[in-house]
């Protein structure tokens, strides 16, 4: 089977202070730290074994905090982006951290969906961030939440980010109706593709490949079908991932955030991304 794995293990921590994000600044214990690190390395042993299944899989790192402060993910990411049997690993980061590490991943399988946080780094330490896996053939998108004391700075971040560099936008929700239609003109200009994320797309009774190909799974190998839809639907040790998929249509009212909407078949999405959808890379942009 080819699956789409997000994981996310017990690490609820960040080495930033977004104000607008329950991680910011949170330290975890040494014990939580433990029990990442221990969850992940059998996350770990479970993928190796997947190869002599027959699987392919692709795996997404969404944790809640930042990632790869931690050594334990930056060395799954550069041995998944080696195994034979892994199409593409992807990580969700502040890109925070040193890149020396890099320079040991496969780049044909790796990519980085990079969030810029206007207030914790500046323009210029984010940017030379950017430009180091650009210039290591690493592809990756960067992105920002749309809050209108940010379009400024994001601005600034396109003009300065190379044109083959997507950077996307995502509309800030809490609020209804925040956008203006000059709002999203502006914010088009920066992002062609922002208008795609400014709705919550109908879900209820709709076909989505979250649960049949696509796995939530969280650290102890507990899975839901997605980020929204609280249901445990089994656990990927003991269930595997045949014992884990089936059609099933959404149960949510509305979908909205990317990492799911994308996996709707009636919005067709595979056609604006190709196969750099996980990492929200449109077709046409070579990083
Ligand atoms: S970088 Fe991300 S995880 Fe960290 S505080 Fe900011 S929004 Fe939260
Ligand atoms: S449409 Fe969205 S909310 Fe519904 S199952 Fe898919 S990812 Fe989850």
């Amino acid at each position: 089977m080819k699956a789409v794995l997000y994981y996310r293990g017990a690490l609820s921590s960040c080495n930033y202070d977004c104000p607008y994000c329950p991680f910011s600044k949170t330290k975890d214990s040494k014990a939580t730290l433990a029990k990442d690190k221990q969850q992940l390395h059998a996350f770990m042993d479970w993928v190796r074994e997947q190869g002599g299944s027959g699987h392919q899989l692709s795996i997404f790192f969404n944790p809640y905090g930042e990632a790869l402060v931690h050594r334990w993910y930056r060395e799954a990411m550069i041995e998944l982006s080696h195994m034979p049997h892994i199409e593409k690993v992807a990580v969700q980061t502040n890109l925070s951290v040193k890149l020396d590490w890099t320079n040991d991943i496969d780049r044909s399988k790796a990519a980085f969906w990079a969030t810029y946080h206007p207030g914790q780094t500046s323009h210029a330490a984010f940017l030379s961030q950017c430009m180091k896996l650009y210039e290591q053939g690493i592809p990756f998108s960067v992105g920002s939440v749309g809050i209108r004391s940010a379009f400024g700075a994001i601005k600034q971040l396109r003009q300065l980010l190379p044109e083959d560099v997507y950077l996307w936008v995502n509309a800030f929700k809490d609020q209804k109706n925040y956008y203006s239609e000059n709002d999203i003109v502006y914010l088009t200009e920066i992002d062609p593709h922002f208008q795609l994320n400014v709705p919550d797309y109908d879900s209820l009774g709709k076909p989505c490949g979250a649960g049949s190909h696509v796995f939530y799974v969280q650290g102890a190998g507990i899975v839901k079908r997605c980020y929204s839809d609280r249901k445990v639907i089994g656990h990927l040790y003991r269930d595997g991932l045949e014992g884990l998929s089936a059609e099933r249509p959404c149960t949510m009212k509305k979908c909205g955030c990317y990492i799911g909407y994308i996996h709707m078949p009636e919005l067709k999405l595979g056609e604006v991304y190709g196969d750099r959808l996980l990492e929200r890379i449109p077709s046409g942009y070579t990083r």
